[in-house]
This record gives C-alpha cells, sequence and structure tokens, in this order.
C-alpha cells in the first residue's frame, strides 16, 4: 500500500493539503467520522474568529486536549463538547443580558416605589384642598394655601424626573457611571476631539477576580468592586480638581475633564479630554498603583475579621485619539484600549500598556 499512515488522505478525507494533521490525528485515535475532524479543523482555524477573544479560543481549544486525552470519541462527548463549545461562545452575551435585566428590574423597582409616594402626595392634596375650601377662610387665603400645596407637589416630581435621568446612567453596585454613562462620555469625547481637543480611554479590568469570588464569595467580590471604584473616583476627581493624578502627585496638572464608568463586571472605563488625555497612562499608572496600596480585610457576615492583607490588583489598556481614526473613532479607540489591556494581561497583570502608533 502506497500510503496506509494516513487514512483520511484520499478517500476518508475530505481536507486536502492536511495530510500531516490527519497523520497525528490518526495516531491520536481520532475516528475517521467527519464530525470529529470538522470539529478539529474548526477549532485549529479559531485564531481567524474575530469576534471571540483569546481567553475564549483557549478555553474552547482546551476542550479538545482534553478528549484527546482522554481518548473519549463517543456520541456523548462529541455532544458535550459542542454544548461547551456553545456556552463559552455566548457567555459574554448571556452576561450582559443578565446585568441589562437586572438593571431593568431595579429601574422598574425604583419606579414603582416612586409611583407609589407620589400617589401617597396625591391623595394628601386631594384632602388639603377640601380642608382649606371647607375651613371658611378667606377666599385668596385658600388660593394661597392651594398654590403652596400644588408647587410643593409639583416640584417633587421635579426631583423625581431628575432622579430618573440618574438613576438611567448611573451603576447599582458601585455609584459610578453605567455603560450607558460612558456612551455617552464617548460620544461627548468624540465631539471634543473633533473640535481640536485631545482625548484618550483608559479600559481597566480587575486581575483574576474570579478567583477572589472564589475564594471569598460573591458578597466580598462585590465588596472589592465597590473599593476599586472609590480610588478610580478619586483619582478622577483629583485629575478634575487640576490636582496632579499622575505618579508625582501636587498641584498644577492643568485642565482634565474624566468620566470613569462601569463598563461591566468587574471592568471600568475611563474616558479623558483635555490635558488629562494627554497624560492618561500616567493617570493610569496612579490608579493602579493606588489599588495595589490597599490592603483588604476580609469580614465574615458578622462583621469579624476572618483575613488580613488581601491585595487585589488591576491591569490598563490605554488608547489615545489620532488623526487617522475619525471614522468610527468610539470602535477604534475602544480596539485598541481593549489590546493593550489584553497586551497588560499577557505580561502579567497588574501594569499599564499604552497603545502605540496606530493612525
Ligand atoms: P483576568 O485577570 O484575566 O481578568 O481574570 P478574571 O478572573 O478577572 O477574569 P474572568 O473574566 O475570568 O472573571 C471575571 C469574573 O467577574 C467572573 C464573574 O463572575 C465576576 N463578576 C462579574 N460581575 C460581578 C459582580 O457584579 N460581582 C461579583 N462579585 N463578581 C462579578
Ligand atoms: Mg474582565
Ligand atoms: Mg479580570
Amino acid at each position: 500500500m502506497a500510503d496506509n499512515t494516513c487514512n483520511c488522505s484520499h478517500r476518508q478525507c475530505t481536507f486536502s493539503g492536511e495530510e500531516r494533521l490527519c497523520e497525528m490525528l490518526d495516531r491520536a485515535g481520532v475516528p475517521h467520522d467527519g464530525k470529529w475532524r470538522t470539529l478539529v479543523f474548526y477549532m485549529r482555524g479559531l485564531g481567524e474568529f474575530s469576534t471571540l477573544n483569546d481567553v475564549q479560543k483557549a478555553r474552547i481549544q482546551q476542550l479538545l486536549v482534553d478528549v484527546l486525552h482522554r481518548r473519549d470519541f463517543s456520541e456523548q462527548s462529541y455532544h458535550d463538547v459542542l454544548r461547551a463549545d456553545r456556552d463559552i461562545r455566548v457567555e459574554p452575551y448571556e452576561c450582559r443580558m443578565r446585568e441589562a435585566l437586572q438593571e431593568t428590574e431595579r429601574l422598574a423597582r425604583e419606579f414603582r416605589a416612586m409611583l407609589h409616594q407620589r400617589r401617597g402626595d396625591m391623595d394628601k392634596l386631594e384632602q388639603d384642598s377640601v380642608r382649606a375650601v371647607e375651613s371658611g377662610l378667606d377666599p385668596a387665603e385658600v388660593v394661597r394655601l392651594l398654590r403652596a400645596t400644588f408647587s410643593e407637589v409639583r416640584e417633587q416630581m421635579d426631583n423625581d424626573a431628575i432622579r430618573v435621568g440618574e438613576l438611567t446612567v448611573t451603576d447599582p453596585l458601585t455609584g459610578l457611571g453605567n455603560r450607558r454613562a460612558f456612551d455617552t462620555a464617548l460620544a461627548a469625547g468624540e465631539a471634543a476631539w473633533k473640535g481640536g481637543m485631545a482625548l484618550a480611554l483608559v479600559l481597566f479590568d480587575v486581575d483574576r477576580f474570579k478567583r477572589i469570588n472564589d475564594q471569598h464569595g460573591h458578597r466580598i467580590g462585590d465588596q472589592v468592586l465597590r473599593t476599586v471604584a472609590e480610588v478610580l473616583r478619586r483619582k478622577v476627581d483629583d485629575c478634575n480638581r487640576g490636582v496632579d493624578a499622575g505618579a508625582g502627585g501636587g498641584e498644577g496638572a492643568g485642565e482634565c475633564a474624566s468620566v470613569v464608568a462601569r463598563y461591566g463586571g468587574e471592568e471600568f472605563a475611563l474616558v479623558l479630554t483635555g490635558e488629562g488625555a494627554l497624560r492618561a497612562g500616567e493617570i493610569a499608572e496612579s490608579v493602579r498603583v493606588g489599588l495595589e496600596g490597599v490592603s483588604f480585610a476580609i469580614r465574615d457576615g458578622q462583621g469579624q475579621v476572618v483575613e488580613h492583607g488581601v491585595r487585589v490588583t488591576l491591569s490598563a489598556g490605554v488608547a489615545h485619539a489620532r488623526p487617522g481614526m475619525a471614522e468610527s473613532l468610539p470602535d477604534r479607540l475602544f480596539d485598541l484600549a481593549d489590546t493593550a489591556l489584553y497586551e497588560a494581561k499577557r505580561e502579567g497583570r497588574n501594569r499599564v500598556r499604552v497603545a502605540v502608533g496606530a493612525t
């Protein structure tokens, strides 16, 4: 026989030009059955999938490595791999959907409470009005009383409108801006940039946050997120007040307009315009150092400290708007910052990487 090492190279293999891979698959015991081989080629080509991030790609490829290790090519194993592959691909979307639903529920609850409150105010208004008319007071005094009561209710309704506006752009866990606030800030930054101002975007991601949840529970994870948000808020306030939020500290950092938001999960975003944008890398580094210096004490449900000195770090990716990005600036800026963040993770985490050279 001319070729009995690679059974898939002729009749059984539909993937021409892949003889060496076929040989490897034969040696690994992968059946000639088309579906397993198709799966292998799909996994091999994952690098081209722009909708998946590198972590997702690695996790999907690991599924195949596990199967090869176990040499389990059963029907069940095949379906398990497909299901796990699907779960990994849709996880980020499911997570966002869950967050969006939770936010909608929260807003609905707040609105209901407000309406309930206003309903009570209307009842009181009705009673006060009847009482004023029946009081036998001078009509001018009755009118004055009614005006005052109506004006109070109108003021409360105006406050409601402001509060509703705030709620829709606030992240309930940390009190920072939410994803919607981020989109608005980036759009405003784009307009400022088109008007000649500098613009930069910093993406922060807490390092190994899943581990914090796994080791200490979700409640502690939430507290960590609140602390991270507080560190960010302080640095941003410094920057906006003109106090140098860079590594050196001190006054007189120049004009800085910045908005910080919780982008989602354990990810935060900082939009910087003006002078602050030029020092975006420094500001990001200052946030990183600020969090590094925080020592967390873990408390149980009764408030007793159960562990001291827990450290949490974050990584950051920075991108500056440049002339060549005028087309779809927000997306390009985000992709650049995201890639820089990925570099920071890849290089060991707890560091800031600035995207360079993009025009
Ligand atoms: P990396 O350093 O690569 O970023 O690792 P990581 O563990 O931080 O990243 P990964 O994406 O694997 O995990 C993020 C975790 O964040 C998973 C998710 O359960 C958790 N998370 C997302 N939102 C919240 C939240 O509101 N509260 C808590 N406690 N955890 C959250
Ligand atoms: Mg993340
Ligand atoms: Mg993370």
